[in-house]
């Protein structure tokens, strides 16, 4: 590579070019393939830039594919969300939505949507000749048919949404149960400051943790007990807030008490999990009672069916300082945050449970643009089965279409671009 100006010498390297339309964005593009030091590409662009051009903004590249009809919006955002994916299961999903499965959705629920509404237009154009009844009720059927359709794909519980943003799951239970110290257990690293005096976590602490592929969002949470200091009280509520919103919940309660258990029943069903916490001052020689102690239920622990892990591996004929450890809830997961003991079945049962919830068969939606633009396409399909003129329905059938084509971008969308491509990095 030379200086067309100088002559002189710049780097060796490889020079490809993809002649439109078949480049990635559809244009003529020359890709350069140097040494990377900053030395030659300073040198390099200094001598490009001498020559007119500049460098590109970010997402540019993607913005021109999908101008030049390479890509359509989906696609656009789901590299943007490539780029972004950082486990295993946001990739399945970019790559997905980048394969065009969700612009064929909503493409086949616009075409179908195009031919109801040149059926009615064809009867408001030729008024003398009366609209058959069939023709009216097929009309009908299908409008409602596709506003079911939308709507059933809008009930999906957010999962897309989710496995693009993080599953949330939230750790409960009371004060000094350990919720902290198993989160930082979790997270392998001090995310989260631990302190042996009751009600310190006040706010939500955070941490992004890969499981098994899915992308998950621990929040450690304030302690669930009534409190008469204010702060506390926002921090409790702050708490209940996050554990109804959660996908899953962590009841994390010490194993001593057992009966502390009772308090995840106001969160029932499987999405609760119960985790009996500090089980090496029950397992433990010379375990000391720092907590108030309740005695253990008389009834021995039933047996654990699968359960791997400590219940089974060590549980078994083993007595605490304080007698035994019978009295724990049967689908408790015995932890030690301290040590660090039970807590691979912990995250595995938590794995499973994740991947259960987010093994994703039919294509989702994965962002609140798209949320926004179906709810507006159902709401106007069902506004225009209730319409009683066909010019207002007419108008509703239009305005659906228009919410349907604004997600693939097939409609007039040049003040959405901005603000999809400007999330991009530079190169893309
Ligand atoms: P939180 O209020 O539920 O967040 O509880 P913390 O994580 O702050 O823990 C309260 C106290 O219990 C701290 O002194 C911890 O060191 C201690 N602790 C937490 N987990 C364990 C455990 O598994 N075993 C033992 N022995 N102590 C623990």
């Amino acid at each position: 590579m030379v200086d067309p100006a100088t002559g002189a010498r710049l780097d060796d390297g490889l020079v490809l070019w993809f002649p439109a339309p078949h480049s990635a964005t559809g244009e003529d593009v020359a890709e350069l393939h140097v040494h990377g030091s900053r030395a030659v590409l300073a040198a390099i662009i200094q001598v490009l830039h001498g020559l007119g051009l500049r460098l590109a903004e970010p997402g540019e590249f993607t913005r021109r594919a999908f101008l030049n009809g390479k890509l359509d919006l989906l696609q656009a955002e789901a590299i943007a969300d490539l780029v972004a994916a950082e486990t295993e299961a946001q990739r399945r999903q970019a790559l997905r939505q980048l394969d065009g499965e969700l612009g064929r959705l909503y493409r086949g629920w616009s075409d179908r949507l195009t031919r109801v509404l040149a059926h009615l237009e064809a009867a408001i154009d030729f008024p003398d000749e009366n609209l058959p009844p069939e023709t009216e009720d097929r009309i009908l059927g299908e409008t409602a048919a596709l506003a079911a359709e939308i709507q059933r794909h809008l009930a999906d519980g957010h999962r897309g949404e989710r496995l693009r943003d993080g599953i949330m799951v939230a750790i409960i239970g009371p004060p000094n149960a350990g919720k902290s110290s198993l989160l930082n257990k979790i997270a392998r690293r001090d995310a989260v400051i631990t302190s042996p005096v009751a009600g310190t976590t006040r706010d939500i602490v955070e941490a992004a943790v890969d499981l098994q592929g899915y992308p998950v969002v621990l929040a450690d949470t304030a302690g669930l007990r009534d409190s008469d200091d204010v702060v506390e009280q926002e921090g409790l509520r702050r708490a209940l807030r996050r554990a109804e919103e959660a996908e899953i919940r962590l009841f994390v309660f010490d194993a001593r008490c057992p009966d502390h258990a009772q308090g995840a029943a106001a969160w029932p069903g499987p999405d609760t999990v119960l985790v009996a916490n500090k089980i090496d001052l029950i397992w433990g020689e010379n375990a000391p009672a720092t907590a108030p102690w309740k005695p253990p239920h008389p009834n021995p622990l039933p047996a654990s069916g699968e359960r791997e892990g400590p219940a089974k591996r060590e549980g078994e004929g083993r007595q605490s300082a304080n007698g035994s450890w019978n009295g724990l809830p049967e689908e408790a997961i015995p932890v030690s945050a301290l040590t660090g003991e039970g807590i691979d079945s912990l995250l595995s049962a938590l794995g499973a449970r994740v991947a259960q919830t987010f093994r994703i068969e039919a294509p989702v939606l994965t962002r609140a643009r798209h949320r926004q633009a179906l709810e507006d396409a159902a709401a106007a399909l069902r506004r225009a089965m209730a319409a009683l003129l066909p010019e207002l329905r007419a108008e509703d059938l239009r305005l659906a279409l228009r919410s349907l084509g604004d997600i693939t971008g097939t409609v007039d969308v040049e003040d959405l671009l901005d603000v999809i491509f400007r999330d991009f990095c530079i190169g893309k």
